[in-house]
């Protein structure tokens, strides 16, 4: 079988000029980077009144470490929908250096299925990581240098919630120590990086309306407390200016294509499993308002990414998908029923109808939110009928749409029938519903979607999280969204509980307030804001060829 980078080098780009063209966007607003990258200028959105496709959300169930192929069937369906001849522009999150040199590797899709120059959109692509790193750090830059010179807002340095970011996977850099050396080095306090795909930063850029909304959101971040307990806030540190300078471009969305030519807005990158896990708002709108079909992608199982779209998401942005596509695989249900994970490729029936448990929790999490799911089977070549016929059988007996998909071997015309099946759900679908009210005190919206999400029974909060909470109450901000950082392995906070974990109890151990972003971060179990490399990391298969290719980027 070809690699990825093999069969991306059977495929010549056409001219981005092409590409934004097809979706009607005026040349005035397109900045191109190269000849198949351009960033779109935000003129190009004509606010709420503008024309609006549907919305097709994919999301998965709970995938194993590898991925179940989320961003391979986005970018499969979106090429059947071009094969179809329907308009269609997806919007996908943009890949960070974490996962790309670390476990995962690229998130450019995969076989036949990719977005293009992948190389370029994995590595560095339009600088929008940079741009956001470089902006968290001018926050943290001022806040030490404001103690430094004096600290006329008697900021404590002991009390300081805002962490430098950057984009890689260095645990050592989890918790250091900054300012030593003597007097003209600074103060000595504890600090630590996270990494740039965590950083509150990304999360507001990804759920800004416009340039003023950011604006606002980086004013009112909270960066810590001063000696008397008092919130301080970005806003006082007088960066937020030059902030939004980094940001300018970074606030621009990026056009690439896939390989059938299908556009993509490729945009923003919040991890799923500690911030809220989706593509810009602006890149959504951007798709929706150029084609009639925008696809999209909620990271990680359904029960992260797409529970956080909803709730985080849709709610700020009165964004309501018209389709969800719940993506599968034969080999993560294996898993589910217990089979080793260095050995999912035999077949094993019974292991599979073990594992169903947990396509059955993901479908009923979809019906929640009042939307018919449609489950695609992403095939892979060691899949046997007899395993595919069971997990069609399951979803014909639970009366949910399925189709099973070849995209990654075969491309578009892989997904048509997918394609189709998900047209065809559409009038299945009613206005969605939230798990949860704002209103409601923070205990009890955790408590909502940890049971109607996870199947836990109860939730339990650490003292930590306690006295986090009484700041929460005391800033008068109990009435934000949340968005729960857990493992992303299990529907459980424990990363080794498979299948459909019941009888268990979600702990609460912190609270971190994004006033920025505009929810509470709700930490279970040992969730990482920055991660480290695994031993033998996806960068040390990696090569750039006297070509000027980079091969084992996959
Ligand atoms: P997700 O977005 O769900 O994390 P990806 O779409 O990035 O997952 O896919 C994860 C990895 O699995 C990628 O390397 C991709 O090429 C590979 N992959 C996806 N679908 C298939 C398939 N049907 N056959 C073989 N490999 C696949
Ligand atoms: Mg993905």
């Amino acid at each position: 079988m070809a690699t990825d980078v093999e069969i991306a080098q059977q495929f010549t780009p056409r001219p981005i000029t092409e590409i934004s063209d097809a979706l009607g966007i005026d040349r005035e607003h397109l900045h191109p980077y190269g000849r198949d990258i351009a960033k779109i200028d935000l003129k190009a959105l004509n606010g709420k009144s503008g024309k609006k496709g549907h919305l097709i959300l994919v999301s998965a169930t709970t995938p194993t470490p590898s991925g179940e192929g989320k961003t391979t069937t986005t970018i499969g369906l979106g090429q059947a929908f071009t094969q179809l001849n329907e308009s269609v522009c997806l919007a996908l999150r943009e890949p960070s250096l974490g996962p790309c040199l670390g476990m995962k590797g690229g998130a450019t899709g995969g076989g036949y299925s990719q977005i293009i120059p992948a190389d370029r959109i994995n590595l560095h692509f339009t600088g929008d990581f940079h741009a956001i790193t470089s902006a968290n750090n001018l926050l943290s830059a001022a806040i030490d240098n404001h103690i430094f010179h004096g600290n006329q807002l008697g900021i404590d340095p002991r009390q300081i919630a805002w962490r430098r970011v950057m984009d890689m996977n260095d645990r050592s850099l989890r918790k250091i120590v900054v300012g030593l050396g003597g007097k003209n080095q600074g103060i000595p306090r504890e600090g630590g990086f996270d990494i740039t795909a965590a950083s509150e930063v990304m999360a507001m850029l990804c759920l800004a309306d416009n340039a003023e909304d950011l604006k606002r959101r980086l004013d009112r971040t909270l960066v810590g407390y001063n000696y008397q307990n008092e919130p301080v806030y970005a806003a006082q540190l007088d960066v937020t200016g030059a902030m939004m300078a980094l940001l300018r471009d970074a606030m621009q969305p990026n056009l690439v294509q896939s390989f059938e030519g299908t556009p993509a807005f490729v945009h923003g990158g919040p991890f799923a499993n500690i911030a809220h896990g989706c593509n810009s708002v602006i890149a959504t709108r951007m798709a929706m308002q150029h084609a009639d079909w925008a696809i999209t992608e909620a990271g990680f199982g359904f029960d992260l990414g797409a529970e956080k779209f909803f709730d985080i998401k849709c709610r700020i942005a009165e964004l309501d998908p018209d389709a969800v596509v719940l993506v599968t695989t034969v080999r993560a249900l294996k898993m589910h029923g217990g089979k080793a994970k260095d050995n999912l490729e035999s077949e094993d029936l019974e292991a599979l109808q073990q594992g169903l448990g947990n396509l059955d929790k993901h479908i009923e999490s979809v019906e929640l939110f009042n939307k018919h799911p449609v489950v695609a089977l992403n095939r892979f070549a060691s899949d046997t009928d007899a395993e595919v016929a069971l997990v069609r059988a399951r979803c014909i007996a639970l009366g949910v749409s399925f189709a099973e998909t070849t995209h990654h071997a075969d491309g578009g015309k892989g997904s048509v029938e997918l394609a189709k099946v998900v047209m065809a759900s559409i009038k299945k679908n009613s206005p969605f519903q939230p798990l949860y009210d704002l209103d409601l005190p923070v205990v009890e919206k955790v408590r909502a979607v940890c049971k109607a999400m996870y199947g836990a029974d109860d939730v339990a909060f650490t003292k930590d999280a306690e006295q986090d909470l009484k700041h929460v109450e005391m800033l008068g901000l109990t009435d934000l969204p949340i968005c729960i950082a857990k493992a992303p392995s299990s529907l459980s906070d424990d990363p080794e509980l498979h299948g459909r974990p019941r009888g268990f109890e979600v702990t609460v151990r912190q609270i971190q307030i994004n006033a920025g972003a505009g929810f509470l971060v709700i930490l279970t179990g040992k969730i990482m804001r920055m991660p480290g490399l695994p031993k033998k990391p996806a960068a040390s298969n990696m090569q750039l060829m006297e070509s000027g290719i980079i091969e084992g980027l996959e």
